[in-house]
């Protein structure tokens, strides 16, 4: 089975890029994002405590996202893979992935770091602002989340690094491109 982290920053377009693989690969998509905001909707426990912290943008503590995230995932393991989209983004959450994942015999096949400049990802959040109306899609949060993002999650590229699993994509305008590089890279798996 193949295991797929989409990792970037706030923006960079995990969302997308995972409906791409989904589509190709018929993989099944884990979004921590997601996940968090249908709880908050059921009004469940977790979507209470989660709330709070998705308001000011910062990270949901490791162990609440590390237990849903086992959960879910012992729920998608038929098929060809899964893709986690917005987990690991902590240092904690991507050992505890690397045990999760060897526990059942599984490991990390690779991870796509999408890189996209800062001025890329603010116009694109403000846009999806408009549409989504997400609560955390406002200037001010958005700051905070970048800032959460280069001081919490940036620093996993090097233990992605050392793992052997990182692949690296730049966007340079071009999503269709993107899209088709990301493609090649799995299909290579
Ligand atoms: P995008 O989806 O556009 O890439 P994003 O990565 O900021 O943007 P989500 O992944 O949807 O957005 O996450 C929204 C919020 O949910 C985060 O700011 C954080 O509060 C919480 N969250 C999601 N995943 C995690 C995680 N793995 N650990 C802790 N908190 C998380
Ligand atoms: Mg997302």
């Amino acid at each position: 089975m193949d295991n797929i982290v989409i990792f970037g920053a706030p923006g960079s377009g995990k969302g997308t890029y995972s409906a791409a693989l989904v589509e190709k690969f018929g993989y099944n998509h884990i979004s921590t994002g997601d996940v968090l905001r249908a709880e908050i909707k059921a009004g469940s426990e977790l979507g209470k405590i989660a709330e709070g912290f998705i308001e000011k943008g910062q990270l949901i503590p490791d162990d609440l996202i590390i237990d849903m995230l086992a959960e879910v995932y012992d729920t998608m393991r038929q098929g060809p893979g899964v893709i986690f989209d917005g987990f690991p983004r902590t240092i904690v959450q991507a050992k505890a992935l690397k045990e999760m994942l060897a526990e059942r015999g599984e490991k990390i096949s690779v991870t796509l770091n999408l890189i996209v400049s800062e001025d890329v990802l603010m116009e694109r959040l403000l846009k999806r602002a408009q549409i989504e109306g997400r609560a955390d899609d406002n200037e001010e949060t958005i700051k905070k989340r970048f800032n959460v993002y280069y001081t919490q999650t940036h620093p996993l590229i090097e233990w992605f690094r050392k793992e052997g699993v990182l692949s690296e994509f730049t966007f340079k305008g071009d999503k269709d491109r993107m899209i088709e590089e990301i493609i090649d890279k799995v299909a290579s798996l």
